[in-house]
Order: C-alpha cells, then structure tokens, then sequence
C-alpha cells in the first residue's frame, strides 16, 4: 500500500468505512451499534450517506481511496442500487485507484445477492459464518446454519467474488478442544484467500455478559490459536494479525490501514474515523471523530448539518502514540518505530529502557538494528508470549514519557 502519484500530486491513501446499522434479529454476544427496524427508508440514507460524503471530501480534500468497507450491523441488508450510487459518488468526489478494496459483510442468508453487490462495484465480501457447528450457531443466536453458510460460500465462488469470513472461538463448547479440532477441519476447505478468527468476548450491556463465568482458561485458549496456526499453516495462511491469516498478498488492506495508523473516514451511526492534519502552528496532528450512534439522531445531524460528528477532536501526542502502538503492535510484523516519530522527535531513553525490559522478559523480539539516536529504528515485533497479553504490554510501554526533542 503506498501512495498513489497523479502528474505532479502525491495523494495521500485514504479508507472509507460506511456502517449500516440494521440488522434482522440481535445476537447476544454482540456490542456494536445496531438496531432492529420494521422498516427503512433508503432514499432518507443515501441523501444522508451522500452529505456526509460531500462534507469529508470538503475537508480532507484530494485522497486516494485504498479501500471502501461496508460494515454493520447487516450491510447485506442494504439494496445493491444503494451500494452502487454510494459508490458512484464515492468515485465523482475522490481518485479511487486500481487496486481498491471494497469490501461488504454479508450474512449467509443474503447469498442470492452477491451477483447484485458483485455488478454494484463490491469485490470482496466478509460473511459473517461464526461456525460450522449448527449447535454452536443456536448458542451464538444466529439465524443460519452450515447448510446456508455452504451453499452461501459456493454462490460466491460461481459469482467470481473474493472473501473471508469469521469464525468465533473460546466459547463453551471450546472447552472440548477437539469440538474446535472438527470446526477448523470443515472450515479450511472453504477458506478463499483470507479469514477471521475471534476470540468470543462477554461484554457488559450484552445477554452474554451474564455468561462470563463460562470465559475458558488462557491455556486452553493458547492451546485453541496453536491449533488454529497448525490447521491453517499448510493452506499457506499465515496468521499476520492477533485475529487474522491471509496467504501472502491478502491481508486484509481496510484493516491494515487502521492497524498502520492511517486515515480513514467512518460515516453512519457511531463510525469512527481518523484524520491526519496540521495545525495552525504548522504541527502534524491526527484528528478523533465519534458520529452520534441513534440512527434518528445522526439523521437529524446531517440533515442539519451535514455531518454526524458528535466527536471532532485532535487527539493529544501522548494519545496518537499510545492508539499508534495499540494497533501496530496487534501486526506480526510489528510497530514500525520510524513510523511513531513526528519531525524533530527521538524515542525517550526511558521507552527505550522499558523496550529493553520487554527483550529481556521474552515479550518483545530482540530487534536486529540496535536502537540508535539518529539511525533508523527497528521495528517492534511482540513474541508469541507478549502477543497474548498485548494489552498489558503496550499498558506497560505507554507507561511515561515515550519521545522527546532530538
Ligand atoms: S448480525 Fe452481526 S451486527 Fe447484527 S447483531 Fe448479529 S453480530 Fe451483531
């Protein structure tokens, strides 16, 4: 992913994320911002997505679109017409280069739509799979089950379209780890080129919450990904992200763009977005947005002011870098620390002390380039045992000054 030259212009690359927040029944396990609603009125949401775009484009100016991601709640719910006018506009207001992703999350159940999404301008989807255990999909509240994901993955592969999709794990019936063994073996012959793998969370405010006590043990959970590494490592997928494999040029670029702390819009309900800057002295700066998460309010805010934004903010140094190593450090590729620095900064001896800390701790790899003042730095690259509590690690990395004045 680079930059992307037009005559004299370097465009800088930017995503887009687009979040449609209607979806037909509510899993329990699921914290987004999503609604269930009789009815919706399209036309009200393509003005709505179409003035939010008209609005960021009078912003962030020129940009070259890497990646465009349809995301919920059920996108798939959405009609193709209206993915291909957003799409249209999003191609009138932007450069969108060759190599675009764009990408829509479908549930099996939409699978007689994919030709439709295909000719609207989608090329990748991410369905929403979960497991291939019927019994598992009951406990997770989904309303398909393995025969709808199968002949939903065979549509795909007749339509021509790319895809991954997600499988959940560390639930309870994980703890047979075997049951997980039999889900990984009828997964991998439908893996395309890229795939999901998560963790179940039990989040407060969710029906799940109340199941927490089910939560298996890390050793079980270690064992559970070291499973999953050894099913997927002779298709030629390597694990490139704390939940992601892909064979080599597939990752994921939507992701990849907020895991390199890059630029992205989020419009719709609750989307989040960032934006790099300069201030008005000149300075670099990234800025936060949070859009109002009602899909009536949002509604109201665009209508009144073109915009959803309920949050505009430029984030603090200390805040930019601690979401920079939070996201870089989930890559197995590591942190780029060259990255991290803005003009005129050095690393602070005492991050480089607590870097150190971690060598020495088995959570960090040893870099191959010493870290020096003025050289370029290494990249910082979590070992499998840092990888597993990469929370606490980059908790304890944030912890005091981090750069400094060279
Ligand atoms: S379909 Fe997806 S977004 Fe909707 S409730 Fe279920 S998990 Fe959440």
């Amino acid at each position: 992913m680079g930059q992307h030259e037009t005559g004299q212009d370097i465009l800088q690359p930017l995503a887009i994320y687009i979040h449609w927040p209607f979806c037909r029944s509510l899993c329990p396990y699921c914290h987004f911002n999503r609604y269930v609603v009789d009815n919706v009125d399209e036309d009200a949401w393509e003005r709505a997505f179409i003035s939010e775009l008209n609005y960021w484009k009078s912003r962030v100016g020129n940009r070259n679109v890497v990646s465009i991601f349809f995301g919920g709640g059920t996108p798939s719910l959405m009609s193709p017409d209206l993915v291909e006018r957003i799409l249209k506009t999003i191609y009138a207001l932007w450069h969108v280069g060759d190599g675009v992703e764009i990408t829509l999350e479908m549930n099996p159940t939409d699978q007689e739509k994919a030709g439709h999404f295909f000719h609207a301008g989608i090329n990748r989807i991410s369905m929403g799979v979960q497991s291939f255990h019927d019994e598992t999909l009951v406990f997770l509240g989904r309303n398909h089950r393995v025969s709808d994901i199968q002949a939903a993955l065979n549509h795909l592969k007749h339509v021509g379209l790319r895809y991954s999709f997600d499988l959940i794990y560390a639930h309870k019936n994980h703890q047979d780890h075997q049951q997980w063994g039999t889900e990984l073996m009828l997964a991998t012959p439908w893996i395309d080129d890229h795939v999901s793998i998560y963790q179940l969370t039990y989040e407060m405010g969710t029906p799940f919450y109340k199941k927490r006590h089910q939560e298996l043990s890390d050793e079980l959970v270690l064992h559970l990904e070291s499973m999953t590494d050894k099913a997927f490592a002779p298709l030629g997928l390597q694990r490139y992200e704390v939940s992601n494999y892909a064979k080599p040029g597939a990752t994921s670029i939507h992701n990849t763009m907020y895991w390199t702390y890059q630029d992205f819009l989020g419009l719709g309900p609750g989307a989040h977005g960032r934006i790099s800057t300069i201030d008005d002295q000149g300075k670099a700066i990234k800025i936060a947005t949070h859009n109002r998460g009602l899909p009536d309010q949002w509604m109201d805010s665009v209508h009144a002011h073109g915009h959803g934004l309920m949050l505009d903010q430029a984030l603090t140094r200390s805040d930019r870098l601690q979401e920079q190593f939070l996201m870089g450090l989930r890559l197995k590729s590591g942190l780029d620390l060259n990255a991290v620095l803005d003009a005129g900064e050095c690393l602070h001896p005492e991050l480089i002390q607590r870097i150190h800390h971690c060598i020495q701790a088995d959570l960090v790899m040893a870099p191959e380039t010493p870290f020096s003042v003025d050289g370029a730095l290494p990249y910082l690259i979590l070992s499998n045992k840092g990888y597993c509590v990469l929370n606490s690690v980059v908790e304890f990395l944030c912890r005091g000054p981090m750069v400094m004045a060279a």
